[in-house]
């Protein structure tokens, strides 16, 4: 069942800890069943002023003269009380631990679990989806922690149960097998309901992911919904989803609820054939009848208390199997891995040899790629919509990496360098502008930690940025939105070129960094283009002809190969370009041996 599951899934940092409620939960029981116990002895000394014939009480007896104390009726009931006030002392101890244990359990499981999603490749959570991810990493590790704490008191009643059950044998053991009987058949009487739990558990896992992702969706699409009017018919496919999370739901408390109306029943029934058959059959003194009566009652809602812990854990395995699933899906897509190599900018160039890269089997997005970099000007890759040049710019910062073929910087393999110290030397803005909400100097300060404020400025400047800022009532304290939202698609743009700059790149990566730009805010970004390129390598992938001009080499790829590579003037429209020219230009070779 899902129980070894749940345990296997407990983090190495709380595993002491779950040993330690255990343990806590065994000491607290055996206290709990002596308090109980000892009223057998309190009631045999009202009834004939003798503690009750046996090994057991005899040990009593000898426990009160080595504490010496008298056997009489106010210092059994001192003693009782006394071991009651411990055991329930214990109890509040056990719980606590228990609670602290399933908040570290849920923190370690969500650290894991963002740190998975966190380090594998850019291509698996679009894949994977944003929605479902948060929905593992809030509510379904909510469900295996609550999960998690039902198994650990599952496993502390397991010992007072134990430790009762022993309290009965000790008292009769043919009343305690009749009633064991009972128990046994009242359990195999919800196993029904147990196992539905499991599967109504999975179905929720997977519909609550889905709720997740759609609302997600729409919330972020709310333009594309508005644009044509769709408010209706989301708002209906959005009710049918919460219909069936409220059926699910539903389902699956019904289940734990009908596991009492079972079982309550049936464990009362127990206690009245117990109850006859000690009286009629076996003779049981009223005394030990009383005790033992008392101590079913005790134990008939931890039996059932058990059950529905049970339920609570097989309810929560297909989340825990979903976080599973998701961490290990991420593992398997968490390719790119850190060298140990400090960076540095390269002396003689950047050398693609023979890159290819697929998302897909068959589906190759660069083949062969072959051509230098130069260690200073500017590189415009060029060629229509799909050609592969965005992938391109990716492998050079290693978001992906080539599945054929080389990237070096001089005689250095990309795979080399550390991570940390590559990215922290690339600066690379994409076309799909991103920050985080929050004020802009701190995003344009985002993994640039030396950053200064005067940095900051001086990089919003070269990039026609500073004055719109300055412009805004808070200027650079001004709060942005979530994938800064309310900024223009021109002015999101300039402050993204703006943030690459303010970490001084040593390789400076540009994808349409002037598409949407008015035509004063485009001139002066190609004139900072072009004055950065004189000190480092600057690669654009671009369809703006005046930077296109401007560049010192012009790769043309289509579809994902290198058609044509030369300086502008040589090359004429790319658009109708079809003449394979992979090699590299004269003086240009590679200057080091292929390793
Ligand atoms: P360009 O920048 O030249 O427009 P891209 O590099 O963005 O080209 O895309 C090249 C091809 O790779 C396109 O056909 C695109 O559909 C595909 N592609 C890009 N990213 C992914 C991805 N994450 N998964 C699958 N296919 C992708």
């Amino acid at each position: 069942m899902g129980f070894n599951q749940l345990i296997r899934s407990i983090p190495e940092q709380v595993r002491f800890n779950f040993l330690l409620v255990v343990s806590l939960s065994a000491i607290a029981a055996v206290a709990q069943g002596f308090s109980v116990g000892l009223l057998l002895p309190v009631l045999a000394f009202m009834d004939n002023e003798t503690l009750p014939q046996g090994k057991v009480w005899g040990m009593l007896g000898s426990t009160f003269d080595f504490l010496r104390l008298s056997v009489n009726l106010p210092n059994l009931l001192i003693v009782t009380l006394v071991v009651t006030v411990l055991a329930q002392l214990l109890i509040y101890i056990q719980g606590r631990a228990a609670i602290r244990l399933r908040e570290g359990y849920a923190a370690q499981m969500r650290e894991a679990t963002f740190r998975s999603l966190v380090e594998a490749d850019v291509t698996y959570l679009p894949k994977a989806g944003v929605g479902e991810s948060v929905n593992v990493l809030t509510m379904e590790i909510y469900q295996a922690a609550s999960a998690f704490h039902a198994a650990i008191q599952f496993t502390a009643l397991l010992t007072v149960v134990a430790a009762y059950v022993a309290l009965l044998v000790l008292i009769s053991w043919q009343m305690s097998l009749v009633g064991m009987a009972m128990v046994i058949v009242s359990s195999l009487l919800v196993q029904y309901q147990i196992r539905r739990a499991r599967g109504l558990g999975r179905l929720l896992v997977d519909l609550r992911g889905r709720i997740q992702q759609f609302t997600m969706e729409r919330l972020e699409g709310i333009r594309l919904v508005k644009l044509k009017a769709m408010e209706e018919d989301e708002q209906r496919s959005f009710g049918d989803l919460t219909g069936d999370l409220q059926h699910l739901n539903t389902r699956r408390d019904t289940g734990r609820a009908q596991i009492r109306l079972i079982m309550e029943p049936t464990l009362f029934a127990a206690g009245l054939l117990v109850l006859y058959l000690s009286f009629e059959v076996l003779g049981v003194s009223l005394v030990q009848l009383a005790v033992f009566l008392y101590v079913l009652v005790r134990l008939a809602p931890l039996a059932m208390s058990l059950n529905q812990f049970t339920h609570l854990i097989s309810a929560g395995v297909g989340s825990l199997e979903n976080i599973h699933r998701r961490i290990s899906e991420s593992a398997e897509e968490t390719t790119v891995a850190s060298g140990t190599r400090a960076f540095q900018a390269p002396e003689r160039g950047i050398f693609l040899l023979n890159v290819s890269r697929a998302y897909a089997p068959n589906h190759p997005v660069l083949q062969h790629v072959t051509f230098t970099i130069p260690k200073t000007g500017l590189t415009a890759i060029v060629g229509p919509s799909g050609a592969g040049k965005s992938t391109l710019l990716d492998l050079l910062v290693r978001l992906a990496d080539p599945d054929e073929g080389q990237i070096l910087v001089d005689d250095v393999d990309l795979k080399e360098f550390d991570l940390t110290s590559l990215r922290r030397n690339i600066g690379y803005v994409s076309q799909d502008v991103m920050f985080f909400s929050g004020p802009i100097m701190a995003n344009l300060k985002y993994g640039h930690q030396n950053a200064t404020e005067a940095d900051v400025q001086e990089a919003a400047r070269r990039t026609n940025a500073h004055q719109f800022i300055t412009a805004l009532p808070s200027g650079y304290d001004t709060m942005m939105g979530y994938r800064g939202v309310n900024l223009s698609g021109g002015e999101g743009q300039r402050l993204a070129l703006a943030w690459a700059l303010v970490g001084n790149p040593s390789i400076l990566l540009l994808d349409e960094v002037t598409k949407n730009q008015d035509a004063e805010s485009a001139r002066l970004i190609r004139e900072t283009i072009r004055d950065i390129a004189r000190e480092r390598p600057v690669v654009v992938s671009t369809h703006d002809h005046a930077l296109i001009q401007m560049a010192d080499k012009v790769v043309v790829l289509e579809g994902g190969k290198v058609v044509q590579v030369g300086r502008p003037k040589q090359l004429g429209g790319w658009e109708d370009l079809h003449t394979q020219f992979p090699e590299f230009e004269k003086g240009d070779e590679y200057p080091y041996v292929r390793r």
